[in-house]
């Protein structure tokens, strides 16, 4: 039915492969592209299908309008780094294919990512009819998707809204990130932020912190952080009052965060070193385990979810409305760790959902803007079955 290409060959773009070569009836060319091939290579090579492979950089739009071109795709899935989102959304609206990203643009010498620069796009892809989904990934992705199912059939009204994200996963390395080392430990280091009463509110990094019991993992000790959805849900979910994201992080994870931040290595600016200019998180990056690698020995499970509070037919609602993900399950499937898997899988059937026309429209999406219940149904199908829990 259509043809896919993938940009990113790295632990999301492995997932997202494998589950597009899962449904050949959908995805009947498949293409992956990097900017190192070998990796792309290793992809294919765990495939029972074939799939094209290429060589891109896609922080050059004329190369990623070259490929485009040549492979003449239905659908971009944008799985490489934030960095490269407005050159691929450059390179798509130049050759009119339609985009879908898992994460939101961010600028390589500034920490901070926030949707500006991609609702600017809005005009551009209406008039030429192309359609842009912005983070279709876990969170932001299926987050967003569950407020939107809840707004539409769970509530009469949401007040708050609290997104829980779990990683009960054990990898047995003293420190290492699940996802690209460089954009977590950007994110995981900035200021907290949340949106109440249409204001938004700043903490520092990692102050304000609460333990929740995750269903299939028990209590944790959860840390209030920023994160990409509260920019769209606050704008999209109609009368929310708060919202705010919380995610789960160890106590030796933290500790080593600690000691690499006091002596300077999260930094992102250029440090000279015997005559070079280094970044050094990019340094770190470099020494610390390839997220990629994690998967044949990460343990455990992960539970994401939203905890949301409103009325329904008049009265108070409470509910959790989440996924339980297990790391040697998704290995065994797609030699990847559930991070990588929460993450790919939503890319996947948001690709699906545009290739197959079920979503459609000509501008820049955020998911919840869309119709939650085909993906819904798609979760179930594809890997992340989702759950409601009332509570008291
Ligand atoms: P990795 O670092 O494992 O992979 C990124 C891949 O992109 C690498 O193969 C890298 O190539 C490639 N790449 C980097 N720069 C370029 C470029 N200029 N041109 C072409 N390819 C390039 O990251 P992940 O797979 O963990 O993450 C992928 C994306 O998914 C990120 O944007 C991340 O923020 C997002 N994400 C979203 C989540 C969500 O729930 N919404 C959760 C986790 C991740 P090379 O091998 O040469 O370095």
């Amino acid at each position: 039915m259509g043809k896919v290409l993938i940009i990113g060959a790295g632990g999301v773009g492995g997932v997202v492969t494998h589950k597009c070569a899962q449904v050949p009836d959908v995805f009947e060319e498949i293409t992956l592209a990097s900017r190192t091939i070998g990796r792309c290579e290793k992809i294919r090579d765990q495939l029972s299908r074939p799939i094209g492979i290429a060589a891109v950089d896609a922080d050059k739009v004329a190369e990623t309008v070259a490929l485009i071109k040549r492979v003449k795709p239905d659908v971009v899935v944008n799985v490489a780094l934030p960095y490269q989102d407005l050159a691929i959304m450059d390179a798509c609206l130049e050759t009119g294919v339609d985009y879908l990203d898992t994460a939101n643009y961010e600028p390589p010498d500034e920490a901070k990512f926030c949707y500006k620069w991609q609702w600017d796009y809005q005009e551009r892809f209406k008039k030429a009819g192309l359609m842009a989904v912005l983070g279709s990934g876990f969170d932001p992705g299926v987050t967003n998707i569950f407020c939107a199912y809840a707004q539409k059939h769970l509530f009469d009204e949401i007040n708050t809204i609290d997104i829980l994200d779990a990683n009960a996963g054990d990898h047995g390395h003293p420190f290492a990130t699940n996802f690209n080392p460089e954009i977590n430990i950007r994110e995981v280091t900035a200021r907290g932020k949340y949106f109440e009463e249409g204001k938004w509110l700043k903490t520092d990094p990692l102050s304000v912190q609460m333990t929740f019991d995750f269903p299939g993992i028990g209590p944790k000790k959860a840390y209030l952080m920023y994160h990409e959805e509260l920019e769209s849900l606050a704008k999209n979910i109609r009368g929310v009052r708060r919202i705010r994201f919380w995610m789960t992080f160890s106590d030796n994870y933290l500790k080593h965060l600690e000691v690499l931040q006091n002596v300077g290595m999260t930094g992102i600016e250029p440090v000279e070193f015997e005559g070079h200019q280094i970044v050094p998180l990019q340094f770190l990056k470099k020494l610390l385990p390839d997220p990629a690698s994690l998967g044949p020995r990460t343990k455990g499970k992960t539970c994401i979810g939203c905890l949301i509070e409103g009325l329904k037919d008049g009265k108070p609602r409470k509910l959790f409305i989440y996924n339980v993900c297990d790391h040697q399950e998704c290995y065994r499937e797609v030699q990847s760790q559930a991070i990588s898997y929460t993450t790919g899988v939503p890319a996947m059937i948001g690709a699906m959902l545009m290739v197959t026309g079920v979503w459609k429209g000509a501008g820049v999406f955020n998911v919840e803007e869309l119709d939650p219940d085909p993906f819904m149904d798609k979760l179930n199908l594809h890997g992340l079955p989702w759950h409601i829990l009332e509570m008291a």
